[in-house]
C-alpha cells in the first residue's frame, strides 16, 4: 500500500476553470471580482452581513481581535488546547491571554471554567471550536452579556457546521475562518472574517489593506497589515464553496466508516459522534490513547508511519509553549485535560480525497498496533 497522507484536498470541481479565468482576464490581485463574490457567498452562508477575505486564518484572527477593540493590557479568555494563532493574535494586540482547560469528551474548551477567570480587565472571550464539534456557545454568550464582554469566534475548523441549528461563524461580535488545505474548503492559503457589525467590518477592511485612507491614499492614521486575499485564491474558494455540502457529507461518511471500524476498541477513545448541539463534522478524525494502550501518541505515530499511514499530533497546550513561558505567561498554571490530549492524542488520515479503501487500511493499521 502506498503512503496514505494525513490530508489531501479535492480540487476537481470548477477550480481550474475559475483560475484560468483569472489568467485570461489578468485579474490576479486582490482587486479582482472573485474576492467580493466569495466574501458575499461565504458570509451569507454563515448568516452574517459582512465578509472580509484575508490571506490566512491567523491574519483573520489578528485583524478581528484588533477590530473587536482589544487593546493593551486587556484580558482575553481562550482555551489552552488550540493553535498558537489564537494566543498570538491576543498578544500582538498588546493584550493578555487567559486560559481555560478542555472537556474530557468533546475536547472543546471547558466553558464552566470561564466565570472564575473573569476579572476587571477581561475584555473578550475567544471561542475556539476544536476538531468537529462546536464548543458550548450559549453559556459563553450569557457570560458575555452579564459582564459586557466581546466574543470572538474562531470557526476555522468548522466551516459548514452548526450549533443548535445555527451556523458556526454566526455567533458573537466577529468570527473567523481559515481556508488552509486541510480545512473543509481551501484556497491554498486564505481566511475570512465575518461579522454583522459595520464598524468591525470597516475596521477589518482597513487593517487588511495597510489602513490606507479612502479619501487620501498613502496617508495613514493607523498601522495596518497587508492581509489581502488574491483573486486567484478567491477563484479556488468559490469553486470549493460550491461543493461545501458535498464535502460535509463526505467528511461525515469518513467519520462514520472510521467509527464502524474503531468503536468499542479498548485501547483508545474516538471522537464523540454528536453532542447536544451538533453532529460531528470530523474536521479531523482524532484518536486518544488510554492507559490500556501503554503507549503515547508519539510512539503510535511513529509505528503508523512505518505502516505508511500519515498522522499529526494533537495541539500542544498554550501554557506549556516555550515561547510563551519566555514571556512569563501562565507560570505554574495547570490544565490537565489539555496536557493529556497533547500526550495521548493524534489524528489519522481524514482528508477529502481519502478513498474508502484507504480509510479501512488506516483503521486496520491502527488496530494492529495493539
Ligand atoms: C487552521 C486554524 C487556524 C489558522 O489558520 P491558518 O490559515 O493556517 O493561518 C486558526 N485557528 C484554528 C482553530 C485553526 O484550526
Amino acid at each position: 500500500m502506498n503512503f496514505i497522507p494525513v490530508n489531501e484536498p479535492l480540487l476537481n470541481g470548477n477550480e481550474k476553470k475559475y483560475l484560468s479565468n483569472c489568467i485570461e482576464t489578468g485579474w490576479i490581485s486582490s482587486e479582482g471580482p472573485y474576492v467580493k463574490e466569495f466574501e458575499e457567498k461565504f458570509s451569507e452562508r454563515t448568516g452574517r452581513k459582512y465578509g472580509i477575505a484575508v490571506c490566512n486564518g491567523t491574519a483573520a484572527l489578528e485583524a478581528a481581535v484588533i477590530a473587536a477593540g482589544i487593546k493593551k493590557d486587556d484580558e482575553v479568555i481562550l482555551p489552552s488546547f488550540t493553535i498558537i494563532s489564537c494566543v498570538s493574535s491576543v498578544i500582538r494586540a498588546g493584550a493578555v491571554p487567559v486560559l481555560v482547560d478542555s472537556e474530557e469528551d468533546s475536547w472543546n474548551m471547558n466553558v464552566n471554567q470561564i466565570r472564575k477567570k473573569i476579572t476587571k480587565k477581561t475584555k473578550a472571550i475567544m471561542i475556539v471550536h476544536i476538531y468537529g464539534l462546536p464548543a458550548d456557545i450559549d453559556p459563553v454568550l450569557k457570560l458575555a452579556e452579564e459582564f459586557n464582554l466581546k466574543i470572538i469566534e474562531d470557526a476555522a475548523e468548522l466551516i459548514g457546521q452548526t450549533y443548535k441549528g445555527k451556523p458556526c461563524g454566526s455567533f458573537g461580535d466577529v468570527s473567523t475562518f481559515s481556508f488552509y488545505p486541510n480545512k473543509h474548503i481551501t484556497t491554498g492559503e486564505g481566511g475570512m472574517i465575518v461579522t454583522d457589525d459595520p464598524e468591525i467590518a470597516d475596521r477589518c477592511r482597513s487593517l487588511r489593506n495597510l489602513c490606507f485612507k479612502p479619501e487620501k491614499r498613502f496617508v495613514h492614521d493607523e498601522l495596518g497589515f497587508n492581509f489581502r486575499m488574491t483573486n486567484l485564491q478567491a477563484a479556488l474558494g468559490l469553486a470549493q464553496f460550491e461543493r461545501l455540502d458535498e464535502f460535509i457529507l463526505r467528511k461525515r461518511r469518513i467519520g462514520k466508516l472510521y467509527n464502524e471500524h474503531l468503536r468499542n476498541f479498548p485501547f483508545f477513545d474516538i471522537p464523540m459522534e454528536k453532542s447536544e448541539s451538533a453532529e460531528n463534522i470530523y474536521w479531523v478524525y482524532g484518536i486518544l490513547l488510554n492507559e490500556k494502550s501503554k503507549m503515547n501518541a508519539e510512539t503510535a505515530m511513529k509505528l503508523l508511519n512505518k505502516k505508511n499511514i500519515g498522522t499529526r499530533p494533537f495541539f500542544y497546550p498554550m501554557h506549556l509553549q516555550p515561547v510563551l513561558k519566555k514571556l512569563r505567561l501562565f507560570e505554574n498554571e495547570k490544565y490537565p485535560v489539555s496536557e493529556k490530549l497533547a500526550e495521548f492524542g493524534f489524528y489519522i488520515p481524514s482528508g477529502l480525497a481519502l478513498t474508502d479503501e484507504q480509510i479501512l487500511a488506516s483503521a486496520e493499521a491502527l488496530k494492529s498496533l495493539f
